[in-house]
């Protein structure tokens, strides 16, 4: 079977890395692709927003299954314009992908069915959103509505602090919000594959969100991961699978809008039990690369039995019991203004015990590869446990040649102890 896959960045190179080793699979072709995924993919020359160009190329090259990495391309609606000419996609419709395009969308869905989460208002207006602080205790937590890469989002530990996250907000007139209750506990990702009705848990992980060790200095796409989140046990699992996904998954294939792909629940472990903090429509990038580390199945059958809503005759998704852990290596500026243009080197040797040194922002110059991203390597091990998949992570992160770029030297530092 042909497969194409979109994406460009860690995780579909994780991705790509993963589906290569299905005896399943003919040709892979990945767009816009980058030099990583390019030794298991062929990179056309395709422009992945231009969906009639994607249409045609699949018909052209006998394309069997779409994959679609990242959200962009899913809020867009690209996974419905191919299933209109009936070839399987993973990855939901436009509708369904509001669940992370659309925070608002999500709340009130939650709210309809009943989804532990934290309690909320949407607001469009600066004085209805300082009036609602009332309603909140010191801190609250305040959030653009919309894709903002996680730039979007305050938690405010303090009234001042939440009235001039309000007042930046709304300093160009009015725009979508939410406000809601900030929620304490432990954070832990949760994915699931759903064919629409039926669901599969897909693994954990939790992520460092932070730029600096110790989990200081700003925000970020994610400096690193590792998989499974050991404060998710089998029961917390069981609890939001039921009490959060199922009835997402249940309230949109009532609506008519199935969700098709992998779910990435958010979640806050608050001693009242799971509660939602977000959903993302697709793979978390760096976690799909601790997950693809693990995962044991084909993944282009699996992932095929998504897209053609044949989950139920599946066996339940197989992992290691090996622990992943991923190091983020970024170029030097990041989470600002990137350096770009460093070389990079010492692959290789990284790759020489065991590890796999997953590219995102990365491109030829020549036949060198250099930095073209912020996140530009993500360098991934397994072990017995957390502190094996430690020591064996940052062992091939020393052997590589980066000098402009730089990571955590902490990641995993919360289930070590
Ligand atoms: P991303 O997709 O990058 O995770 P986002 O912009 O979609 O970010 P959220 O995931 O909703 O935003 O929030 C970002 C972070 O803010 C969360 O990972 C969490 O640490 C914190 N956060 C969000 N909501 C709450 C809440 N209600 N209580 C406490 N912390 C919260």
């Amino acid at each position: 079977m042909n497969v194409l896959l979109i994406g460009s960045g860690g995780r579909e190179h994780a991705l790509a890395w993963k589906l290569a080793q299905s005896p399943r699979l003919d040709t892979l072709y990945a767009a816009p692709g980058n030099p990583g995924i390019a030794a298991h993919a062929t990179i056309p020359a395709l422009d992945v927003a231009d969906h009639r160009a994607v249409i045609d190329f699949v018909r052209r090259h006998q394309i069997g299954l779409v994959v679609i990495g990242p959200e962009q391309p899913l809020v867009q609606g690209l996974a419905d314009n191919i299933r209109a000419i009936g070839v399987p996609v993973f990855g939901p419709g436009r509708e369904a992908a509001k669940l992370e395009g659309s925070k608002g969308f999500t709340k009130d869905l939650c709210a309809r069915v009943g989804i532990p989460t934290a309690r909320y208002f949407r607001v469009t207006t600066r004085d209805g959103a300082l009036a609602c602080l009332d309603d909140f205790g010191e801190r609250c937590v305040i959030k653009a509505d919309g894709l903002a890469a996680g730039k979007g989002v305050v938690v405010a530990m303090s009234r001042a602090e939440a009235e001039e996250a309000v007042r930046a907000l709304f300093a160009d007139g009015p725009a979508e919000a939410v406000i809601e209750e900030f929620l304490e506990g432990e954070e832990a990702s949760l994915f699931v594959l759903s064919d629409g009705t039926t669901i599969a848990s897909f693994g954990s992980a939790q992520d460092h969100k932070r730029v600096g060790d110790g989990d200081t200095g700003p925000n970020t796409g994610g400096m690193g991961a590792y998989s499974p989140a050991a404060v998710l046990t089998p029961e917390l699992e069981e609890r939001a699978l039921g009490e959060i996904v199922r009835s997402t998954i249940d309230a949109l294939a009532a609506s008519g809008t199935p969700y098709v792909g992998v779910l990435y629940a958010g979640l806050m472990l608050t001693a009242d039990g799971p509660k939602l903090i977000e959903y993302n429509v697709r793979f978390g990038d760096p976690e799909c690369q601790v997950l693809m580390a693990r995962f044991e199945g084909d993944l282009v059958e699996t992932l095929l039995a998504v897209a053609e809503g044949r989950l139920a005759d599946m066996p339940a998704p197989a992992f290691s019991d090996d622990v992943a852990l991923t190091v983020v290596m970024a170029a030097k500026g990041y989470p600002g203004t990137p350096e770009t243009g460093g070389a990079i080197g010492g692959i290789e040797a990284a790759e020489a015990g065991g590890a796999v040194v997953f590219q995102a922002g990365t491109r030829l110059d020549g036949d060198a590869l250099v930095a073209a991203g912020g996140r530009v390597l993500a360098v991934t091990a397994t072990g017995s446990d957390v502190a094996e998949a430690q020591r064996r992570a940052y062992a091939a992160v020393d052997a590589v040649d980066f000098p402009s770029g730089f990571c955590r030297r902490d990641i995993g530092w919360r289930a070590i102890g």
